[in-house]
């Protein structure tokens, strides 16, 4: 039996291949795991500026309410102290007109400013001198002030003005208390929308985001970029699950599809000031995270490029290595098969003999060789030619390789026409069974052409019981005087030499 492959092949011959494909693979999880990190935390950078800036409009928007609020209710204040002096009733009604309004007119979209009595009956009117006759003891910030002294600055809205440019409002009003406490009337200032718009039209949301503001019932009040074909002013959305949520926190911000136009959104809200009022800000996600998504395009793509010139230049070297690996592994075996037979040379032959001399100390067993020479090989080869003598040759190996069946087993060709057999873990008695089986098989091979004379061998065989230094001269040795004594007591036959001692007798 020739050598155990693993005994000849280049060391690790996968090895390189597997650590180049795992070396790359590494390369490319890591690639993945740096571009994903990175583009996550783009993702919440986009997100944290994009709150930032809806936060900051809010925040404008609520400074700038709040101080138009504070404007209104030094008016509302100021009429209610100017109703309150006795002598305002005893002057003309054009003096009077004059004496209660005039504080007002800082206020920005000032609507109508009114006096109401117990009743409800205008008393007091900005817009004329002779008050108009209409009553407002229906609405429903009147009756609020009427029943709930505690009551403060209240707004209202937004309605429709009755009067006038019939545009949409809100109203701030206070109630009037008599020096005593009890409610004596209401003063109501109305404040036209168009504010509203005037203020959100200056800031930028994106081009599909929207300002809107609500009351803390839910009606819009305001919404900018005005819708063309339909208007949501004076709508209660307060059934929307959106709104729902907006009206439960005073402020905050989330992501949701909105009920509105079907587009996902990220709200931002804010109620503004200690007013009834809340700033939404809903911006388009498309448009928040568009540049995000633009990069993150471009990166993915670069990144999938890389990865893939990655892999394909490991597949191209890990193929080239494969290729010098078998290349090395084609060498290495010629470097150690005798070209004629087939069989392991001298070369492989002292290795192996090193490694079983060694292996036979460790387990304590014998281990034998048999040296083979074909007989009258010169004559034969006389008769059949060099080339039938190899045929020859290749019959004996072949016949050889045959009759060994061990996995340690190995046949060498030694020399021209001789061949040299290593069994390990074998005595003597063995050895020589295996040597006369061999011895038979070759007698028995046919001869090259008909009527011939067949091929013989003769072999010698010995033993050691390896104990210290590879004794492999004496062992060769001892193998050779025994082939030489089969050759005088007439060839064809097996011999045996005496056991080799070895340094342990
Ligand atoms: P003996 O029975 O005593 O062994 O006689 P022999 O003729 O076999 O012995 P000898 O050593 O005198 O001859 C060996 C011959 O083997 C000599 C050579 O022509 C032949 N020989 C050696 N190597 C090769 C080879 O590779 N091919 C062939 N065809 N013949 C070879
Ligand atoms: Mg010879
Ligand atoms: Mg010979």
């Amino acid at each position: 039996m020739t050598l155990s492959r693993a005994q000849t092949l280049p060391p690790s011959r996968s090895r390189s291949e597997k650590m180049l494909t795992s070396g790359s693979l590494l390369a490319v999880v890591a690639i993945l795991a740096i571009v994903t990190s990175q583009l996550i935390r783009e993702y919440g950078n986009a997100t944290d500026s994009a709150v930032r800036a809806a936060n900051n409009v809010v925040r404008l928007i609520n400074a700038d309410v709040q101080r138009s609020a504070d404007l209104y209710d030094t008016s509302l204040l100021g009429m209610i102290s100017t109703w309150q002096q006795p002598e305002v009733l005893s002057i003309s009604p054009a003096l009077r007109q004059q004496v209660m309004f005039d504080r007002s007119t800082a206020a920005p979209y000032k609507g109508d400013l009114v006096v109401l009595d117990a009743t409800g009956k205008i008393v007091a009117d900005s817009v004329s001198v002779i008050p108009r006759d209409d009553n407002f003891s229906d609405l429903a910030s009147f009756a609020r002030h009427r029943e709930d002294p505690s009551l403060a600055l209240h707004v209202d809205g937004p309605f429709k003005a009755r009067w006038g440019f019939k545009d949409w409002r809100i109203s701030f009003s206070r109630r009037i208390p008599s020096t005593d406490g009890r409610f004596v009337g209401v003063v109501v200032a109305s404040m036209r929308l168009a504010y509203f718009h005037r203020l959100f039209r200056g800031l930028d949301v994106g081009q599909k985001g929207t300002i809107n503001l609500i009351t803390a019932d839910g009606i819009m009040l305001a919404r900018e970029p005005e819708q063309t074909l339909r208007t949501y002013i004076g709508q209660d959305f307060s059934q929307l699950p959106n709104f729902q949520r907006i009206l439960r926190a005073a402020n905050g911000s989330f992501t949701a599809v909105s009920e509105l136009d079907g587009q996902r959104r990220m709200y931002t809200f804010s109620r503004v000031g200690d007013l009834p009022l809340i700033v939404v800000i809903a911006q388009s996600q498309d448009e928040v995270y568009a540049l995000w998504r633009q990069n993150a395009l471009l990166v993915t793509g670069a990144t999938g490029l890389l990865c893939l010139g990655i892999l394909w230049l490991s597949w191209l070297l890990s193929k080239q290595l494969k290729l010098r690996h078998l290349a090395e592994r084609e060498l290495s075996e010629l470097a150690a098969t005798d070209g004629l037979t087939g069989l392991a040379n001298r070369r492989r032959l002292d290795m192996v003999f090193k490694q079983e001399w060694a292996r036979s100390i460790r387990s304590d067993k014998p281990i034998s060789v048999l040296m083979i020479d074909v007989d009258h090989f010169k004559a034969f080869n006389d008769r059949h030619g060099h080339d039938g003598g190899d045929i020859a040759l290749r019959t004996v190996a072949k016949t050889l390789e045959a009759s060994i069946r061990r996995p340690g087993d190995v046949a060498a060709r030694y020399g021209g026409e001789e061949f040299l057999v290593v069994l390990p873990e074998t005595d003597l008695p063995g050895a020589a069974l295996l040597a006369e089986q061999i011895r038979q098989a070759i007698e028995a091979l046919p001869p090259l052409n008909p009527g011939g004379h067949s091929i013989t061998v003769s072999i010698g065989v010995a033993c050691a019981q390896p104990r210290g230094e590879n004794q492999r001269t004496e062992l060769f040795s001892e193998a050779d005087q025994a082939l030489y004594e089969a050759k005088r007591k007439g060839r064809n036959r097996v011999e045996c030499g005496a056991q080799v001692h070895t340094a342990f007798p």
